[in-house]
């Protein structure tokens, strides 16, 4: 074995799952993932670079695979087995890694990211209500409420923020309650809940 080869520590893994490439469209749409295990960080959502060790604005969608029980190891780690339940139809970013030499990861790190637009924009009525929603409570818009608040006395700027954590909260229940939409698919379609991500700021 040479010093670059993986020797399955999964140290990588339990870093938190990869961010999906418009290479992995296929493994979505052939149904190899499915989009339950998924969630999107959206655009303007603040997000640690991995590679500079910064908080930065996500550029765009970045759809990623969700933790185990809500902390950073991939969903597919098996942690017994010390294997990935889906090696072989494991993202681009997983065939890349290698901890010991980051070089193929980082020519490819945060280009052509598969956005939800290149998934979901076919399925009429779905794709009106993400951009809505995105439309109404994007963090492009939260960001500018919260940096207004300190520098204006005109209304409750802070209660606009909650409104708007109000309505993100309602449309997935709404989605889940009269769409019958199974509600481990709102991370994708909504990005992680504005009450949950707004409290960790
Ligand atoms: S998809 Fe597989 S290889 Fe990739 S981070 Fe998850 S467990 Fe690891």
């Amino acid at each position: 074995m040479n010093s670059t080869e993986c020797k399955r520590c999964g140290t990588c893994c339990k870093k938190g799952g990869p961010s999906f490439h418009i290479e992995d469209r296929a493994l979505l749409e052939d149904g190899f993932i499915s989009a339950k295990y998924l969630y999107t960080i959206r655009e303007g959502e603040p997000v640690r670079d991995n590679i500079s060790e910064r908080i930065v604005y996500a550029p765009s969608d970045i759809i990623k695979i969700k933790g185990q029980k809500n902390g950073w190891t991939c969903f597919f780690y098996d942690e017994t087995e010390k294997r990935c339940a889906v090696y072989e139809y494991r993202p681009l970013e997983c065939k890349l890694l290698k901890c010991r030499d980051t070089r193929d990861i980082e020519r490819i790190f945060g280009k052509k990211l598969l956005t939800r637009k290149d998934i979901i924009s076919t399925v009429e009525g779905l794709w009106d209500l993400v951009i809505e929603h995105d439309q109404r409570c994007s963090y492009k818009k939260i960001r500018k409420l919260i940096d207004e608040s300190g520098k204006t006395k005109k209304g409750d700027l802070s209660g606009k923020v909650a409104e708007l954590i109000e309505y993100d909260k309602i449309i997935r229940e709404l989605v889940v309650k009269k769409g019958q939409l199974d509600s481990e698919l709102l991370d994708f379609l909504f990005g992680r809940p504005l009450s949950a991500t707004m409290n960790r700021r």
